[in-house]
């Protein structure tokens, strides 16, 4: 991976270089003059149905606080991190800042926002860095969440005050190396032993996991071979977590590969609330809701950076704005943002009226997240060369799209689920008749 370019390092070493050719090397800016990076990110343009008027006062004000902070502590720094995969931990302290970590939670330190109020935090984040929407949600509408649904009172006690500030992290181990979208089945064992349990197996895939002090994990317990929740330490002995290196999006967030080794876990931190698989349903209802609404914050972003870029550029005599192929693509672009605000804020007033089902959770995360990767994939081409430059935003947001895509079910298990609720078959498992006819 490349650091940053001359122009916005400052750094004129390159510049005063002679060319292959012995002719001065060109001045970058001087060879691009005219588009403005994403560091210095644009206003929003992408709002075109006024979503604001269906906001309350306090929703609005969160919007523009967590907008407001994204765009001047995180833009100035995302396109670096990014492309040195390495997490800006001194943005923690202004993301805790935000007061929205703990979400949904009331009480014990957490912000007990509404769903909306928490979908549109996350969406402002991931509008200008999908990495940090990533780190929080991880952290928030997961391991948080786990807690606080899951968790005894005294665990909640203890451990949901300094969450909520993010004086310390979390992260939600349930993914294994072999279990994936079929993580009902996984391996990792929970063994009863005298004062506590010990936990034996693998984790995969877990954002956070190389430095969280909090780690919630599922295993199965070996007396009743159900799936069990666990809080462990970071320092638990035996257990060791190894960042996954080489990702093409979500640079910045730290995924990991857990080990555990014999790590025991005291009576007191395990979950009293998850007994089975179906137990953590009730904390992916809120994280799916809160997933569905990444790609929107993403395509609004790209949608913004693409507005301002095609207004600046010019070719032919003209800015780029005014050609007709390049309106038609921005209005699909725009179209399809307005389209997924909708369905996402409709999702939200489900949840909060206790109507919301899990197939129509799975709809909107399946169907937002594939009309996204048709926008920033419209934004990339828009952007002709400087779509593939991390600076540009565009690029950055169409590899962060990517793992979006995958994690929290894929587009097709969503699909599925959504196809079972509607048609009462579940078609996860290949049939009989299709497995005899490999044989
Ligand atoms: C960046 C990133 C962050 C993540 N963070 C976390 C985390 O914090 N915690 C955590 O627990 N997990 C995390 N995950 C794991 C994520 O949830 C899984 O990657 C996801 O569930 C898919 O599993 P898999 O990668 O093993 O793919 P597989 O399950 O192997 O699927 C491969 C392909 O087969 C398809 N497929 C599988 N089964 C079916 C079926 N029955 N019918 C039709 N198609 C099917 C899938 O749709 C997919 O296209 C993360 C993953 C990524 C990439």
């Amino acid at each position: 991976m490349t650091v940053r370019s001359a122009s916005n390092t400052g750094d004129t070493e390159k510049n005063e270089r002679t060319s292959y050719f012995n002719l001065p090397a060109l001045d970058v800016s001087i060879a691009f003059p005219q588009a403005t990076p994403a560091s210095v990110f644009p206003p929003c343009t992408s709002d075109y149905y006024i979503f604001d008027d269906l906001l309350t006062h306090e929703e609005k004000s969160l919007r523009m606080k967590v907008r407001d902070c994204m765009e001047k502590e995180v833009a100035p720094i995302m396109a670096e991190y990014w492309e040195k995969a390495e997490f800006p931990f001194q943005i923690i302290p202004k993301l805790g800042a935000l007061r929205v970590t703990g979400g949904t939670i009331k009480g014990y330190g957490c912000p007990g926002l509404s769903i909306t109020a928490n979908a549109i935090a996350t969406a402002e984040m991931a509008r200008v860095d999908a990495s940090c929407s990533t780190f929080v949600l991880v952290h928030s509408s997961l391991g948080m969440l786990t807690i606080g649904l899951c968790g005894s009172d005294a665990q909640r006690e203890k451990y949901l005050p300094s969450l909520a500030q993010l004086k310390t992290v979390a992260c939600w181990a349930l993914t294994e190396p072999g279990y994936g979208s079929d993580a009902s089945s996984l391996a990792t064992t929970a063994t009863k032993v005298k004062g506590g349990w010990i936990l034996e197996g693998q984790k995969r895939w877990i954002g956070n996991s190389t430095f969280a002090d909090v780690l919630i994990i599922f295993a199965r317990n070996t007396t009743t071979n159900q799936i069990n929740g666990y809080i462990v330490n970071k320092n638990a002995p035996g257990l060791t977590a190894t960042k996954i290196e080489n990702k093409i999006g979500l640079r910045m967030v730290q995924n990991g590969d857990i080990l555990l080794k014999k790590v025991f876990v005291p009576d007191e931190d395990r979950l009293p609330g998850v007994n089975s698989f179906q137990d953590t349903s009730k904390v992916l209802a809120v994280s799916r809701v809160m997933v569905a609404w990444q790609p929107i914050g993403i395509s609004m972003g790209v949608y913004d950076v693409c507005h301002r870029y095609l207004k600046e550029r010019k070719q032919f005599g003209a800015p780029l704005a005014a050609f007709q192929i390049v309106q038609e693509k921005l209005v699909r672009m725009l179209g399809n943002v307005q389209a997924m605000l909708l369905m996402g804020w409709r999702l939200c007033k489900l949840y909060e009226t206790g109507k919301m089902t899990p197939g129509q959770a799975s709809l909107a995360k399946a169907w937002i997240t594939l009309k996204a990767r048709e926008t920033v994939s419209l934004g990339r081409e828009l952007l002709g060369g400087n779509g593939i430059l991390s600076d540009f935003l565009v690029a950055k947001a169409f590899c962060d799209l990517e793992p979006i895509y995958t994690f929290e079910g894929t587009y097709d298990i969503n699909s599925l689920v959504t196809g079972r609720e509607i048609t009462g078959f579940a078609s996860f498992k290949p049939s009989a008749s299709s497995q005899r006819s490999r044989l």
